[in-house]
């Protein structure tokens, strides 16, 4: 017999019921490096962030994929407890960010004990909790994919196939885009089961419609970033991917890690900016039909996670 389900922080639920969902964001996240740069990268104050999160709510939220990997302040504890005081479905995350945020273990680990460590994540829970992530990460660097980075696609993809939970990557800048969906076709992976990440920041329309092609899911999470102009060449992309004909592979968030882009934190604009300002933007160009699709009925089919069980 098979079950279906999306794996949330506070457990199993079908996954009908995960509604308007931002398939890339961060709520409590904190680079794991002592540059002082990464200050304005760190999210670690629960309260704001369940703050941030009624905010989606009140705006008609229901879900947020939380896509903090492991080695970059993920905290399941926070996010359950965020997820219990907002009322909001939290779906969060098991693997890796790019190669220069990797914990040291990762370079005298074996590859079967790396995939094992996965696997009780998935199976038992996280950091010694029974709070299971619903998502599988990989990254990749700047201009290049590292032998490690090749190496946990690898690991991430067996994984992958062994329970059936989606991968969401990590593309920084958006390059290396085309060679992560190699690595993933080469592992055997179904591309219909991962979103590469980031790919809106080069703007380029024709990587969007290679990846599209190539039956990977595709994510415009660099939205927010220049209100000036309405993030007018993010819609063009939205619209443009619709009208190539891919709108069952789109996805939408704004990987807002950052203190400057969340009101609570005092910043803008916000989680709650994807179902006003951006909504009204988007309804000019695209049906409300579309926008619902790319914001309920993708993620909804994506995050649903299929195991055999045995009778
Ligand atoms: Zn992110």
């Amino acid at each position: 017999m098979n079950t279906a389900y999306a794996q949330t922080v506070l457990g199993k639920i079908p996954s009908e019921k995960l509604g308007v969902a931002l398939s890339h964001e961060h709520l409590i996240v904190k680079p794991n490096n002592s540059d002082s740069y990464y200050e304005q990268y760190t999210l670690d104050d629960a309260g704001k962030s369940t703050e941030e999160t009624i905010s989606f709510k009140q705006s008609g939220g229901n879900t947020i994929v939380e896509m903090t990997p492991i080695n970059y302040g993920r905290n399941p504890l926070l996010l359950k407890k965020i997820s219990e005081n907002a009322g909001i479905h939290i779906i969060c995350t098991t693997g890796f960010h790019e190669e220069k945020f990797l914990p040291n273990w990762i370079f005298s680990m074996d590859d079967d004990s790396i995939k094992q460590k996965l696997l009780n994540e998935i199976n038992i829970g996280i950091d010694g909790t029974t709070i299971k992530p619903g998502v599988l990460k990989i990254g990749t660097s700047l201009n290049k994919v590292t032998e490690t980075e090749k190496r946990l696609i690898r690991i991430v993809s067996d994984v992958h196939k062994e329970t059936g939970l989606p991968i969401s990557t990590h593309c920084s800048k958006g390059t290396k885009a085309i060679e992560q969906a190699r690595f993933f076709l080469e592992n055997g992976v179904d591309p219909s089961r991962v979103i590469i990440g980031h790919v809106d920041i080069p703007n380029d329309i024709e990587l969007l419609i290679e990846l599209c092609r190539l039956g990977f899911n595709v994510q415009i999470d660099h939205v927010g970033r220049d209100l000036a102009n309405n993030d007018a060449t993010k819609v063009k992309l939205i619209v443009d991917v619709i009208n190539a004909g891919y709108i069952n592979q789109v996805f939408l968030s704004g990987d807002m890690g950052k203190k400057g882009y969340l009101p609570a934190y005092g910043g803008t604009p916000g989680l709650s900016y994807f179902l006003k300002d951006l909504k009204g933007e988007l309804m000019k160009k695209i049906s409300e039909e579309d926008y619902y699709h790319i914001l309920k009925i993708n993620p909804r089919r994506f995050f649903t996670i299929t195991t055999r069980v045995n009778e």
